[in-house]
């Protein structure tokens, strides 16, 4: 496990993840990346930072399901939720998140 601060559109995460996610959120430029991860828990999520309110903020952001729509995106993987991390004073979006599935 690593703890990392992790950015999304509209701020940052710092969380603990696996090195498994820590090597998806790296996409080579010197940060690291909410959206590649897929959902993080809210127990994993430690602290966030919202620009609309250029605060930092203890504890996770909201978790905001946008939908479930069970898309297939290629062959073997299926989309199964779509949602947001949102900030808990203002409502704005954090980052976002996907989640997919390998068919067996
Ligand atoms: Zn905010």
């Amino acid at each position: 496990m690593v703890v990392l601060e992790l950015h999304g559109s509209g701020g940052r995460i710092t969380a603990d993840i696996t090195d498994e996610q820590a090597k998806l959120s790296d996409l080579g430029v010197g940060k690291n990346f909410l959206a590649p991860i897929g959902k993080l828990e809210e127990q994993k999520m430690q602290k966030y930072f919202c620009k609309k309110c250029e605060a930092e903020f203890d504890g996770s952001p909201k978790i905001q399901i946008e939908e479930s729509p069970n898309e297939p995106v290629a062959d073997d993987l299926i989309l199964i939720e779509r949602g947001q991390y949102t900030c808990h004073k203002c409502d704005s979006i954090i980052g976002e998140y996907r989640v997919f599935q390998k068919k067996e």
